[in-house]
């Protein structure tokens, strides 16, 4: 609620919007109550937990003010995920200058198709390098073959494209099938295991291939020590090419068990009164893993909901909040507010927003991400995650010193610059931050990762510490002001000093 207080000065009526009122911890904790309720069954994407989570936070939001901004004026965007499980797979190499037949053992490679059943013979292998994708020089085309796919380039290998973007690329050109070969031999059995539990992606079917996997670089290694070929050697050299042919062929015959499911992002706006200024986007995710326990017969009673309260519950608490407080301003761009899914599956929801965005995305002129937000009771530090990649630090600065806010400089909170939905924007330039406070506040946030964090234990309890999260949540507002605002943040400067 805001105080509007009314001066009538020489017949001219002014409105005067007076400071708002803080954020209060009792508000916070009560959206968090309820999202992490028991009766919310946390929050999984797909399930009646989902359906109970995106209208609470819709009603709150149209509550607040805020007009629907999802697809065909509702509240909601579908979200197409599938979820892809290995059933059962074969795999034959075929060496073609020996002419002799290998079947991989199964425990050193698994497979998953895109669709429920993948069969194909004489597949050439090729192994592709950390280069882009392309294929002129020496690369061999990849369309049409079984492609070898290193996941990390060698340590004193730095800016290579990321693995990520490799694999879209080589799909893009064609690959039939690619499969990541997992060079740090520690880690295969957890890869493995990951990989045989199944795994969601966005239902886009152009950017799966028929066939993915992964390999042991053990396994690997004996694929092509008859050859004559040093895995290690080529691994090392493969800085340098998109591809080449190992001389080998594969056949291979895969059920998998694909579960096509439907999730929603939750988008709303404060429209603004010059929306060609651009917009703000202020995001956050609200599912979580729902019913992650088994039932155990000698415990009927046992926790099995993981109802994360703070993870991220208290950030989707933010985010109504701030909303409510922004509305009464009139801001002059578009302010965008969107609750995303499938976060906790690999920032799935996010990536579909910047896939079909409400508006062109690069109208955003700043995106600032709230998630785990419930941890500090200290008002006065805050971790910017984000802070060095874009061209908005002086920005933040500003407003961090006009709120009282000191910018923690450890850098602590840099390890989490990845797993956050920030980052599916960063990856396409548009600037955007994770600022809160409980990142700075480095001992309580330790004992969270270490403790309740993804467990049935991260629900509403007395460790939830608000104190921090009330002063995030001005903050928010006062960023909301700034960068919602051309006389405080006129927009993106451009190369050459021209307007834009
Ligand atoms: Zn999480």
């Amino acid at each position: 609620m805001r105080f509007v207080a009314l001066l009538i000065v020489s017949g001219l009526i002014f409105t005067v919007a007076a400071r708002a009122e803080p954020t209060s911890e009792a508000d916070l904790l009560r959206h968090i109550e309820i999202l992490a309720s028991d009766a919310f069954e946390g929050r999984k994407p797909g399930t009646a937990g989902e359906n109970k989570t995106v209208n609470y936070i819709a009603s709150q939001w149209s509550a607040a003010g805020l007009q629907a901004a999802g697809e065909q004026g509702s509240w909601y965007t579908p979200v197409a995920l599938a979820e892809r499980t290995p059933e059962s797979y074969r795999i034959f190499v075929i060496d073609n200058n020996r002419g002799n037949t290998v079947r991989l053992p199964q425990d050193e490679i698994i497979l998953r198709g895109r669709d429920a059943s993948f069969r194909q013979l004489n597949m050439p292998l090729v192994l592709a390098g950390y280069a882009d994708g392309g294929s002129g020089g020496a690369d061999v085309p990849v369309a049409g073959k079984l492609v070898f796919l290193p996941r990390n380039p060698p340590e004193d290998e730095t800016g290579l494209p990321d693995y990520r973007d490799r694999k879209l690329q080589l799909i893009r050109n064609g690959a039939v099938g690619v499969i990541t070969i997992i060079e740090d031999e520690g880690l295969w059995p957890r890869y493995f295991r990951a990989f045989q539990r199944g795994a969601t992606a966005l239902a886009d079917p152009e950017n799966h291939a028929g066939l993915e996997g992964a390999i042991s670089y053990d396994q690997f290694r004996k694929l092509l020590r008859p050859s004559g070929r040093d895995a290690e050697r080529l691994l090392l050299e493969s800085g340098g090419f998109a591809a080449i042919a190992l001389g080998m062929t594969a056949d291979a015959v895969v059920e998998t068990s694909v579960r096509d499911y439907v999730s929603h992002n939750v988008i709303g706006k404060i429209p603004g009164s010059d929306p060609q200024s651009g917009a703000l986007l202020f995001l956050g995710h609200w599912d979580h893993f729902g019913i992650c326990r088994s039932e155990d017969p000698d415990d009927p009673e046992r926790d099995r909901i993981c109802n994360g309260a703070v993870d991220n519950a208290s950030g989707i608490s933010l985010l109504i909040e701030t909303a409510r407080r922004l509305v009464a301003d009139r801001p002059e761009r578009d302010i965008y507010f969107l609750a995303t899914t499938a976060e906790e599956k690999g920032l799935l929801g996010a990536r579909a927003f910047v896939q079909a965005p409400p508006v062109a995305l690069d109208n955003f002129v700043a995106v600032f991400n709230a998630d785990t937000v419930a941890l500090s009771d200290k008002r006065k530090q805050i971790a910017v995650v984000g802070l060095g990649e874009t061209i908005l630090d002086g920005d933040i600065e500003i407003v961090a010193a006009q709120e009282g806010r000191e910018i923690d400089r450890s850098g602590k909170a840099d390890a989490y610059l990845r797993r956050q939905d920030g980052y599916v924007f960063l990856e396409r330039d548009i600037p955007a931050y994770m600022i809160t406070s409980a990142f700075a506040d480095e001992d309580r946030l330790t004992a969270f990762i270490n403790g309740p964090y993804h467990d049935v234990s991260d629900e509403v309890n007395d460790s939830l510490l608000l104190a921090g999260a009330a002063a995030d949540a001005d903050f928010h507002v006062a960023l909301g002001r700034y960068f919602g605002s051309t006389a405080t943040y006129p927009g993106k400067a451009t190369s050459g000093g021209a307007d834009n």
